[in-house]
């Protein structure tokens, strides 16, 4: 797609007559790190534009309509182990977009035993958890399917070649392996993010009747992982994930051949006599970073360039929340200079 220019993207100098004091950031990835930090910066004055490859805001949190309503094939709770996330999830709640995860938790398999369990401090998204990032991006603009390619100094390179420059600063907030390729141009900052592994999950949406009568079950087994009920489609819709290792033998793998193998393994697991419908599937393959950076983000000062997400500031929506806010605090305390 081509992004056509507004006025604040005109030359710098045409712009800077007609406001000297807003400062622009273009942002790669409206996942949550990327669009908390584009909603902090828009609410104190920025100008910011955020560019996702994917149809809408949610990366991992992202959401899959159904023709009842939808569900989650990517994150499927949410929880905080510390403020200012605690405050944001207890706002969320208060809004009625976020539960605590109550109900049945069982946790086993079918040929030894169910117990049931507990997730304490966990919560589960009331509203498409999509709509939780949406809102976060604020009076940030959001430029979907625009699938960026390089970064260059204050510069976005989109797939289509077409150039944007001239921002005050650049952030990028996609997977590491995904952030790599686009950063010929910024060897300093390439050479500081080391090796970065993520792993892969395999999520289903599926059907089936029996089984115990629960609301999660937490899976003891090798292959898959867990199988949370889908609510917003009727009762019987259950996200089902893999394991790692399940993902990593199939990383290649058809959508057939990966579901035929989930769905044996989960009449196994629940003793069903019936076969599993398997109604969507998707292979997450930077699902969780296995290390990361450290810090809440990496900066290039002298290139107005900067890296968040959990594969700076570690594995998980807690963390990837606070890496675009503390980018975005950084950014506006120093007025556009990165303090790294
Ligand atoms: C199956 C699964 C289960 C999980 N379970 C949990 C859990 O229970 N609890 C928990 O805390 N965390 C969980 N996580 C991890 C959590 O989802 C992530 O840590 C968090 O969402 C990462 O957010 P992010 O903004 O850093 O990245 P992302 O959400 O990945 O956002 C990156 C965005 O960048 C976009 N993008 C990528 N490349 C480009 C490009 N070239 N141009 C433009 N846009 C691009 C993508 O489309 C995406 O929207 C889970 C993840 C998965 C996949």
């Amino acid at each position: 797609m081509v992004v056509e220019p507004t006025s604040r993207q005109q030359p710098r100098s045409k712009a800077a007559k007609a406001s000297k004091t807003t400062l622009r950031a273009g942002i790669v990835g409206a996942g949550i790190a990327g669009a908390h930090c584009a909603g902090t910066l828009a609410a104190a004055g920025w100008d910011v534009d955020v560019f996702d490859k994917a149809r809408g805001a949610g990366g991992r949190l992202s959401t899959r309509r159904l023709e009842q309503g939808w569900a989650t094939l990517g994150t499927p709770f949410i929880s905080a182990k510390r403020d200012p996330f605690r405050s944001q999830l207890r706002e969320w709640v208060r809004q009625g977009w976020l539960a605590p995860v109550r109900g049945d938790i069982w946790q086993g398999r079918a040929t030894v035993s169910w117990a049931q369990a507990q997730m304490q401090n966990h919560y589960k998204p009331t509203i498409e958890p999509s709509q939780l990032v949406r809102q976060l991006l604020g009076n940030a603009r959001l430029h979907t399917l625009t699938r960026v390619a390089a970064l260059q100094p204050r510069t976005l390179i989109l797939e289509n070649g077409q150039a944007l420059g001239d921002y005050d600063c650049i952030i990028c907030s996609v997977p590491i392996p995904q952030a790599i390729p686009m950063l010929d141009a910024l060897s300093l900052l390439r050479e500081r993010l080391g090796d970065v592994r993520y792993r892969p999950i395999w999520s289903f949406l599926m059907r089936w009747e029996g089984g115990p009568a629960a609301d999660v079950i937490k899976f003891d087994d090798h292959l898959l992982n867990l199988a949370v009920r889908q609510t917003s489609d009727g009762p019987g819709l259950w996200a089902v994930h893999s394991s790692h290792e399940f993902a990593e033998t199939y990383l290649e793998a058809s959508f057939e051949k990966a579901s035929t193998r989930a769905a044996s393994a989960l009449m196994d697991l629940l003793g069903l006599p019936w076969p599993v419908e398997v109604e969507a599937a998707h292979l997450w393959r930077h699902a969780r970073p296995e290390t990361s950076v450290g810090g809440f983000w990496l900066g290039d000062r002298e290139n107005h360039v900067a890296l968040i997400g959990d594969g700076i500031a570690g594995v998980g929506v807690e963390r990837a929340w606070e890496s675009g806010l503390r980018l975005a605090q950084a950014l506006i305390q120093s007025k556009e200079e990165l303090a790294v």
